[in-house]
Formats: structure tokens, sequence, C-alpha cells
């Protein structure tokens, strides 16, 4: 670049002197006038002493011996200004253009750069949705501030009837539920007994609201709604009569963080899908992985670390504690988790440490999947957002070439037999293994969830009925037209 540059002022030199050459040229002089008194005007116009070179360059010039009647000295000090300027000009343009190289040669790196980047992306991840990290943790600041966040005053009736697993919280705005979940930690003496400050914890909800993505099931209303059993089961359960506050504490920010920037499309298809989560993540519950790490970035935000007055020691065991529980709601690890659970709840130590943290694992379990023990209108609606979630994996699974599982297949299932087999087989059988240490939950839990099932068997019945009449009409129709 800067040979470029020497190049160029060299060249400029050379237009200056082909410049000082028709200056010259265009000089006409008076007959009377002595090649000294012009030697004399040129030193002066040109600012060089008289008796320099220009004396002997000028007496061998042709064109001066022939001086004209009307000399126009005078122009000199005109023409020395004009060749001032353009020498100035050139010298302008030569530095911009010395600039724009280097701009250019710049450009041609950036452009490089960017190429490359691309091209190693392209073949890692095919598409770029199947990229589901944070974009440049850009979200981890909630998008508003705590003075935009309202106080909400829950009424007594609201407050009663959040400690119910029958609580709809399909009657709630994102900022009411926010409101709920700060009650919560206050009402258990969580926000007491581990002095976090109060506009940290409305802080940290906001930031894990902002983080929850618009997916049809996995959203901050489903996050809302597990962390809402969670406290109904603490409460009906008298847990913290059972357990110490550190791990009411890690039950319900397990609960509030468990599903934190879902992508909306399951591990199946992360992993078939060959996804940066499942790359990342080894194929080893990528997206529970992913939960956790995105809520341990929020905690490293000082704004939103709810844990700050911990000791080193002490958070240690509640980020410990926090992780198991997130990765336990993968329910790949359903059989091994209730397996674990059934060997130890016949003689159920609370004073054993193993015994605890498996049934913490168990309890945010059935929170997780605990739509159907709700009341019919709450849990209804759940399975229609879950079956439209599914529904657009399976479509995006079939135009990517990639296998499809039945009960996501919209050709395949219905609400009854989604429901029927799921309820049957996985949701009463891990409930009525809970309910052998908290029988209270019998009728609280268990009983909606048995109702819940025949009322999808009927539907199911009716279903079959209607598809039956189906049939035989079709074949009346055949056989006439035969
Ligand atoms: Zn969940």
């Amino acid at each position: 670049m800067v040979d470029c540059v020497m190049v160029d002022c060299l060249m400029l030199e050379c237009v200056m002197m082909e410049v000082l050459m028709v200056v010259v040229l265009q000089l006409v002089f008076s007959r009377y006038c002595s090649p000294c008194d012009i030697r004399e005007l040129f030193c002066t116009a040109l600012g060089l002493p008289s008796s320099g070179l220009v004396h002997k360059s000028l007496r061998k010039n042709s064109m001066i011996l022939h001086v004209p009647v009307s000399f126009r000295a005078f122009k000199i000090n005109e023409l020395k200004t004009e060749v001032t300027n353009r020498l100035a000009m050139l010298e302008k343009r030569v530095e911009l253009e010395g600039m724009k190289v280097v701009e250019i040669e710049k450009c041609r790196n950036d452009i490089k750069k960017l190429r490359e980047e691309m091209a190693s992306r392209n073949t890692r991840y095919s598409e770029p949705h199947r990229s589901n990290f944070l974009e440049d943790n850009k979200k981890l600041t909630p998008r508003r501030d705590v003075p935009s966040y309202p106080k909400y005053h829950l009424s007594k009736e609201t407050v009663e009837a959040l400690r119910l697993p029958t609580f709809d919280a399909w009657q709630w705005e994102p900022n009411e539920m926010l409101s709920c979940l700060e009650h919560m930690y206050h009402d258990l003496g969580l926000v007491k007994d581990f002095n976090i400050n109060p506009i940290t914890l409305k802080r940290w909800l906001l930031c894990i609201h902002d983080n929850y993505r618009n997916n049809p099931f996995h959203n901050f209303r489903h996050c809302f709604c597990v962390t809402q059993m969670m406290y109904s089961m603490i409460c009906l359960c008298n847990l913290q009569e059972k357990f110490t506050q550190v791990d009411i504490l890690i039950l319900m920010t397990a609960a509030v963080c468990h599903d934190l920037d879902h992508p909306g499309f399951n591990n199946t298809y992360q992993i078939n899908a060959r996804t940066e989560l499942a790359v990342r993540y080894n194929d080893i519950s990528p997206l529970e992985n992913h939960h956790c790490a995105v809520a341990f970035q929020i905690f490293s935000q000082p704004d939103c670390n709810i844990f700050s007055s911990f000791d080193p020691e002490a958070f240690k065991q509640i980020r410990q504690g926090t992780i198991t529980l997130i990765l336990a709601t993968d329910m790949a690890r359903h059989g091994e988790i209730l397996d674990s659970f059934k060997q130890k709840v016949d003689n159920f130590d609370y004073s054993d440490e193993e015994h605890v943290t498996c049934l913490k694992m168990v309890l945010i379990k059935c929170c997780d999947i605990s739509n159907e023990v709700r009341p019919m209108e709450v849990a209804e609606p759940w399975v229609d957002c879950l079956l439209e979630e599914y529904f657009m994996q399976s479509d995006r699974e079939k135009t990517e070439g990639l296998p499809v599982a039945p009960f996501m297949d919209r050709e395949k299932v219905t609400k009854p037999t989604a429901q029927i087999g799921f309820i049957k087989f996985v949701l009463i059988p891990m409930f009525e293994t809970v309910m052998k240490l908290f029988p209270q939950i019998e009728e609280a839990m268990v009983q909606p969830l048995r109702e819940s099932r025949d009322r999808y068997e009927e539907l199911k019945q009716i279903d079959d009925a209607m598809n039956e009449k189906k049939k035989s009409e079709n074949l009346t129709m055949g056989s006439k037209k035969k």
C-alpha cells in the first residue's frame, strides 16, 4: 500500500512539471522585453531565485525569443494560484485514492471472512431454523425493566386459588402470572430466608418470561402452570415440613426454568435433524441441557441473580440441584427415574440424600406433565396446543425426509387416542406411586386423572362408532353404485 502511494506521488510530480510547461508555453511577452526582464518576471511568479536554473532553460526556449506586443505578465500571479490549487487538488486526489485502496482491501478481507464463515455454517447446519441458540445473548436482558412491570395486588381469592391444582391459568395475562410467581416465592418464605432482593426477583422473572418462546405449547404459560402445580404440591403435601428450604428453592426454580428457550421441536427432531443443540450436547438430552444453560446464563447477570447473597458452596448446591431436576424432565428417562423411585418409595428415607433427590426428580416430572390433573376445561385446550406443536414438527419432518412418530402425525392421531395411552401408562402409574408417600394427592390429583381417562375412553368409543358408521355408509354407497 505504501509503495502504491509513493508511485502516485512520483506521478504527481510529473503531472506538476507538465502543468508548469503549459503555463510557460502560454506566456506572451512584449518585443521590447529583454530576456533578463522576462527571467526576472518568471522567477518572481514562480517564487524562484532570479539566478536559478530557469535562466538556462528559458534561454534555450525558442518560443521566448519571439515576444509579442501585448505583454500580459500580470496574469502570472493568477496562473500561480491556479497551479497551486491544481497541485492541492491532485494531492487530495492522491490521498483519497490511497484511502480508497486501503478501504477496498479491508472490504475484500471482510468479504473473504464472511464467505468462509457462511461456508463453515452451511456445512454444519443446512437450515437456519436449526440454530437454536440465543442470538448473541440479546434476550438475556429483560426487554423492559421493573418500573414498567405493574404491581398486581392479588385478591384473597386468587391467593387461595393459587394453592390448588384446579387453578385456571388461562384467565391470566403474562404480567399477572409474573405477579403470581413472585407471590409464591414470598409466600414460601424463600425471599426472606435467602435474603433475595425483591427487585432482583422481579427482574429475574421478567427475564424468564422474555426467554420463553411463543410456541403453541412450550411457552411461558406452560412454565407458569408447571411452577403453580409445584407450588400447589408443596402446599398440599406439606413439603416444607419434609424438605429443607434449599430443596424448596430448587424445586420452584427448576420448575420456572425447566423449558427456557424451548424451540418447539423435541429431542427426537433435534437428534434426527442433527441440529446445533444435538451436536453441542452429543444427542444427550439436548433440549434439557439447553434449558439449564440458558437458566444459568440468566443467573450470571448480576441484575437477575436471585442467588447473589449465597456463598459459593451454597450456590454450587443450588446449581447442581436445579440442573439435576431440569435434566430429569427428559421423557426419554421416564422409565429409569420412575423405576428408581419405585425401589425407594416403600422404605422412603428423608434423611437419605439420594432418596430426596429422586423424589424431587419425580415431583418435577409430575408437575411438567400435570395438565390432565386439572379440570377438563383447563386441561383440554392444552391438548390442542400440544397437538399443534406436534403437527408443526411432523410436517417439517415429512418435508425434510426425517422419521415421523405416529403420535405426532396429523394423519394418525386424535385427541382421545393421544391422551388415553398417556394417562393410563404414564400419568396414573407415576402419580399412584407418589400417592404412597402423600395419600392426600389421591383426591386432588389421581382422581381427576382417572376421570379424564374415562372421559377420553368414552370419546374414543364415540369416535370409533362414527368411523364405523362412515365405513358402512361408504360400503353401502359403493354397492349401490355397482
Ligand atoms: Zn415442560
